[in-house]
């Protein structure tokens, strides 16, 4: 009896001792591996800086990305990445992947640009003569961001310091085209364990904040051409029946929940105003923090248009666009992230680009933080309520649990869509928040891989927080919109 009590106080005394050199042992060589991956991505700043810049001078908006996407693929090719390319029947869309076996982490990487933006990279308004649309939202850096934490991951698989499979996503059309929704709807995201992903900002942040689900169409009318003049009983005009749906959804706006925006532009309103229009078309978005209540108001919508046409005598046919689920945060994943972000710190300007920020904030019409703040990690936040934005990852985030980070790539105060944020994005201003954002991500998918405990978790927080809820994509069946910008 003595004997078998001392044999397992010794057993236990020696199960203590190795219990403490696996961490003593893990925790050092992780750190050294953090290390390791900042300073390989430092080296790596011109390299990626070229590349993005090259994007952002290509400036190609949703679905059109042919140039984009093939920099992207042949940067993670030439990385010993394998493609597939034009996944989900989109030819802009692949899935890059290294490695095999679990974990399976993947990493999003956008790279879409925003129609009539067009900026150069300068401190006052300028467009750049016979380009159109410009890197408003930053997703050149979000693309290259990630393709550069994938690669540093797939070192460390080559190294065998890691095992399990390393996955980027390239995901076009986030701006209104939904691209991740047919990547979600074809289930590309089935047997990935956790998604990590980032958006361009005006500040370093990991933020528990939710997106606004959305829903978009456009609402064509087909009426009758007269001579406005003339003869203009004989016409029946489309644009009339536009602009009575619009006056039909503006007064709406007193009988919907506070936290509804819809939003809309007038793509086509007649080509003359002598000759009635017999086409007109309405591109419109219904957005709310909840996907039951945006379709819900979506098809009072539809209805305001019904009763346009009826009342104009004209004929109306909608093709939805897009549409997004909200954000389904992970708390779990955001610590992880959050401790990441203030290991790799914020961002610090030259006085050359402090020179060029203070003059770009000397064109906002709001009071903004100062340049230097851009050097803090802002501490992790919940936002009751959510964010005000949508997201496709929205989709993404109710298949597989998803966390992201905000890096200032634009001055502080910077707006998104503004052609202040195409500026910085041209310059290092945004290349250094993307070089921060790719550390960031890679040192969350090193944790990932070498953290069990990390997935289990988080994978139980994301059942609870999904419940019973069965996926159905807001756009419902259709094909991508490949020509959704024509
Ligand atoms: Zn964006």
């Amino acid at each position: 009896m003595k004997q078998q009590g001392m044999l397992f106080a010794f057993l236990f005394f020696i199960s203590i001792i190795a219990s403490s050199q696996k961490t003593k042992e893990k925790a050092p060589d992780r750190l050294k591996d953090k290390q390791d991956i900042i300073a390989s991505l430092n080296s790596k700043y011109d390299y990626y800086k070229e590349k993005a810049i090259k994007i952002w001078n290509y400036a190609e908006v949703g679905f059109k990305e042919v140039k984009r996407t093939a920099l992207l693929q042949q940067t993670l090719k030439e990385n010993g990445f394998t493609i597939q390319p034009g996944v989900a029947e989109i030819p802009t869309a692949f899935v890059a992947s290294y490695g095999s076996g679990l974990p399976v982490i993947g990493i999003l990487a956008e790279f879409d640009a925003l129609p009539g933006m067009s900026q150069q990279a300068a401190p006052e308004k300028k467009s750049i003569e016979g380009k159109d649309a410009g890197q408003a939202c930053g997703h050149h850096l979000f693309g290259v961001a990630s393709v550069a934490a994938g690669i540093e991951i797939k070192k460390l698989i080559e190294q065998k310091k890691l095992s399990g499979t390393i996955r980027v996503y390239g995901c076009p059309a986030e701006e209104g085209g939904s691209g991740k929704v047919y990547m979600v709807r074809d289930g590309l995201f089935k047997d990935v364990d956790v998604v990590i992903h980032w958006h361009p900002d005006e500040h370093n942040a990991v933020t528990l904040a939710s997106a606004l689900a959305n829903k978009s169409a456009k609402f064509r009318f087909k009426g009758i051409a007269a001579h406005a003049s003339i003869s203009p009983e004989k016409g029946r005009s489309a644009l009339d029946a536009v602009e009575a749906m619009d006056n039909m959804v503006n007064m709406m706006r007193e009988h919907i929940p506070q936290e509804t925006r819809i939003h809309h532009i007038i793509t086509n309103g007649g080509k003359a105003p002598n000759i009635v229009p017999d086409f007109a078309e309405a591109y419109y978005y219904v957005r709310h923090p909840q996907k039951e209540v945006v379709l819900n108001i979506f098809d009072r919508v539809v209805k305001a248009a019904q009763g346009a046409a009826m009342g104009t005598e004209t004929e109306m046919e909608y093709e939805v666009i897009g549409g997004t689920h909200e954000l389904l945060l992970n708390k779990t994943l955001a610590d992880a992230m959050q401790k990441n972000l203030e290991m790799v710190g914020g961002v610090s300007y030259t006085p050359a680009e402090i020179d060029f920020g203070k003059k770009l904030q000397s064109t906002f019409n709001f009071t903004y933080p100062a340049i230097e703040s851009a050097i803090e990690v802002k501490p992790l936040k919940t936002i009751a309520g959510g964010g005000q934005g949508s997201t496709d990852v929205g989709d993404v985030s109710y298949a597989v649990p998803t966390v992201g980070l905000e890096a200032a790539t634009w001055i502080p105060g910077t707006p998104a869509h503004s052609w202040q944020a195409v500026a910085c994005g041209g310059t290092d201003i945004g290349i250094k928040g993307m070089m921060l954002a790719s550390k960031a991500m890679a040192l969350t998918a090193l944790d990932l891989f070498t953290t069990p405990t990390l997935i289990t978790n988080a994978k139980e927080e994301f059942k609870k927080n999904i419940g019973d809820y069965q996926y159905k994509a807001l756009l419902g069946g259709r094909k991508p919109a490949l020509n959704y910008r024509d």
